[in-house]
C-alpha cells in the first residue's frame, strides 16, 4: 500500500492538477512481459491500451507480432524443433529395446515447419484473446513516446495515432545482433533458422550461448553435420564450469564438430555454398551459417533521449527494481532492460509491476533461485548458484556433492552419454544454494528442485528426501558422499 501511495504522490507532482489520460497505462510491445502487464493491471481495474507491430515470423524493426519472442520466434518454436530432431536419436535407441527400424526413414522438414507455424499462429490468436477478454485496447503499429505520458503509433498504413497516458510501460524485448565482419548478410539468426524452406546439410553455428548450443543440437539431430564455433574455451559462459564441460563433452558424443576459441573472421558466397573463414586460417562450406552472438534491447526507435529515459551503454533501459525508469511515469519490464533475458522473468516483472502500480502493494521481482535450460541434447538446467559462484559468495567452506552415472535407459540402448547431477551446498548451515543437471528431463526435474531451494532446503532434507525409483531424479536425493570441500572465496581445495 505505501508504494502505491509513492507511485501516486510522485505522479501529482510531474502532473497538472486534474489532468485527465486516455489510459491509465500504455504498454510498448506486447511480448511475454508486456501482455501479462497489461493484462493484471487491467484485471486491477486500470484502463489500459497496447501497441504491436504486425505479425511475421522474422522480426525488424517494423515487424513483430502479438505473443512477443518467445511464442513467435524464441522459446516455443524453438522447442518443438528440439522435440522433431530429439526423435533422431531415439530412434536409433529404439533398436535394442527391439524394433526393427529396418526400412528407410524419412524426415519431411517442411511437415515439422508447418506444424510449427500452425502452432504460432495458434498462439497468436490466444494472446490476443487474452488481450480482449481483459478489456485491453490492441492497436497493430509502432509505439515511439513523445512525452512522460505521451505515446504515438504510427500504423501501418502509416497514420499516426496520439494517445496520453497516466503510465507507459516499455516492453519492447530485444532481438539478435550480427557481428559486423565481411560477409555478414549472407549469415542467418535465429529468427530466419526457425524458418528456413530446406533443411541445412551443412551448418556453422557462431555462438557459445543457449541459442547456438540448441540450434546446433536441432540440425545435428535432424541430420545435418554441425560445425560449432565459439570464442571460449567451453560453450555456455556463465554456467557451471564442469557442466559446460559435460554439454561439451555430450555435443562431441552426438557428432558435432566444436571450434573453442575460434572467431569467424569473413563469409564468402561460392557456387558450393556459404565459405565461412575463421581466425585461425580455417575455412569450410556451409549451407546455412547462423550467428548466434547475441541480442540488442529495442530501444532504438522509441525516441528515449528526446524524453531523457536513461539508457546503458548496450541500448537497455536503465530501471530502479520496481522496474521504474528515472522518468517517474515511465516504466519498463523484459530483455528491453537486459536483467534476466527469460520469459518466465519478463512475466514476473510483469506482474510485480502491475501489483506495484495497480494493485496497491509494492513488489519487487526475485531474481534469486531462478531455474533455467539449455535445451541440447541432451538437455542442461541449473538453478541457483554454480560451484564457482557459490565459493565467490560463501563465506564459509562450499561442499560439493555429484554424481555422474549411465542413466537406465542408455544400459538398454548402449548410448555412450552419461548423466550428471551437482549439489552446491554451504558447508556451515547445509543450505543447498545451488543444483545442476545434464541429462534427459533436466529441466523437469530442476523445475522441482527450484520449489526446494526456493524453500530454502537444507542437504539433510534432500537427504531425508525418499525418492521414486526407478528414476534419474531419485539420485539428487541420493548423493551422500561429498565429492570435494572447497574454501571460500577461491582458496585452495581442502581434503575433506
Ligand atoms: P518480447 O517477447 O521480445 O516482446 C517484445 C515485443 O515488442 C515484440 O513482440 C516486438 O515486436 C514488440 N515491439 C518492439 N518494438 C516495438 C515498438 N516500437 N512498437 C510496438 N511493438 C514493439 N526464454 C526462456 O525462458 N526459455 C527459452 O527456452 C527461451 N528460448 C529462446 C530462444 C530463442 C531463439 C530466443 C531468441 C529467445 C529465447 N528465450 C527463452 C528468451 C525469451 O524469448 C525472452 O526473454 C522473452 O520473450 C522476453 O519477453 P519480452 O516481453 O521482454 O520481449
Amino acid at each position: 500500500m505505501a508504494r502505491k501511495m509513492l507511485v501516486d504522490g510522485d505522479l501529482n507532482q510531474t502532473n497538472k492538477e486534474g489532468a485527465e489520460y486516455d489510459f491509465d497505462l500504455f504498454v510498448i510491445g506486447a511480448g511475454s512481459g508486456g501482455v501479462r502487464a497489461a493484462r493484471f493491471s487491467a484485471n486491477y481495474g486500470a484502463k489500459v491500451g497496447i501497441c504491436e507491430l504486425p505479425f511475421h515470423p522474422i522480426s525488424s524493426e517494423v515487424i513483430g507480432g502479438v505473443g512477443g519472442t518467445c511464442v513467435i520466434r524464441g522459446c516455443v518454436p524453438k522447442k518443438i524443433l528440439v522435440y522433431g530432431a530429439t526423435f533422431g536419436g531415439e530412434i536409433e535407441d529404439a533398436r535394442n529395446y527391439g524394433w526393427e527400424v529396418n526400412e528407410k526413414l524419412d524426415f519431411n522438414w517442411k511437415k515439422l515447419l508447418q506444424k510449427k507455424t500452425d502452432e504460432i499462429n495458434r498462439l497468436n490468436g490466444i494472446y490476443k484473446r487474452l488481450l480482449s477478454n481483459a478489456s485491453v485496447k490492441l492497436l497493430e503499429g509502432e509505439g515511439k513516446i513523445v512525452g512522460p505520458n505521451k505515446v504515438e503509433v504510427t500504423q501501418p498504413d502509416g497514420t499516426k495515432l496520439s494517445y496520453s497516458a497516466k503510465h507507459i510501460l516499455i516492453a519492447t524485448g530485444s532481438r539478435a545482433n550480427r557481428p559486423p565482419i565481411p560477409g555478414q548478410e549472407l549469415a542467418i539468426t535465429s529468427d530466419e533458422a526457425l524458418s528456413l524452406d530446406d533443411l541445412p546439410k551443412r551448418a556453422v553455428v557462431f555462438g557459445g550461448g543457449y541459442i547456438a548450443v540448441e540450434f546446433a543440437s536441432i540440425w545435428r539431430g535432424l541430420g545435418a553435420t554441425v560445425d560449432l564455433f565459439y570464442r571460449k574455451e567451453l560453450p555456455l559462459r556463465g554456467f557451471d564450469d564442469e557442466m559446460r564441460a559435460v554439454v561439451a563433452r555430450n555435443l562431441e558424443g552426438r557428432g558435432i564438430k566444436l571450434h573453442p576459441q575460434t572467431n569467424l573472421m569473413e563469409l564468402v558466397k561460392t557456387d558450393n555454398g556459404i565459405k565461412v573463414i575463421t581466425d585461425h586460417g580455417g575455412e569450410l562450406i556451409a549451407d546455412v551459417v547462423l550467428f548466434a552472438t547475441g541480442r540488442l534491447p529495442n530501444t532504438k526507435r522509441l525516441n528515449l533521449e528526446a524524453v531523457g529515459v536513461e539508457i546503458d551503454k548496450t541500448g537497455a533501459v536503465k530501471v530502479d527494481e520496481y522496474s521504474r525508469t528515472n522518468i517517474p511515469s515511465i516504466w519498463a519490464v523484459g530483455d528491453v532492460t537486459n536483467r534476466m533475458n527469460l520469459t518466465p522473468v519478463a512475466l514476473m516483472e510483469g506482474t510485480c509491476f502491475a501489483t506495484t502500480v495497480f494493485g496497491g502493494e509494492s513488489s519487487k521481482p526475485d531474481y534469486r533461485n531462478i531455474p533455467c535450460a539449455v535445451f541440447s541434447i541432451p538437455p542442461l538446467s541449473i538453478v541457483g548458484l554454480s560451484e564457482e559462484e557459490a565459493i565467490q559468495q560463501v563465506n564459509g567452506d562450499v561442499l560439493v556433492f555429484t554424481s555422474t552415472f549411465n542413466p537406465m535407459k542408455n544400459t538398454v540402448s548402449g548410448r555412450q552419454e552419461k548423466t550428471i547431477m551437482k549439489l552446491v551446498v554451504d558447508a556451515e548451515t547445509d543450505k543447498v544454494l545451488g543444483a545442476s543437471m545434464c541429462g534427459p528431463d533436466a529441466p523437469e526435474i530442476m523445475q522441482g528442485i527450484a520449489v526446494a531451494l526456493k524453500c530454502g532446503a537444507t542437504k539433510a532434507q534432500f537427504d531425508s528426501t525418499v525418492g521414486i525409483h526407478p528414476s534419474a531424479a531419485e539420485e539428487f536425493v541420493t548423493m551422500r558422499s561429498v565429492s570435494r570441500r572447497v574454501t571460500a572465496r577461491g582458496k585452495a581445495k581442502t581434503n575433506l
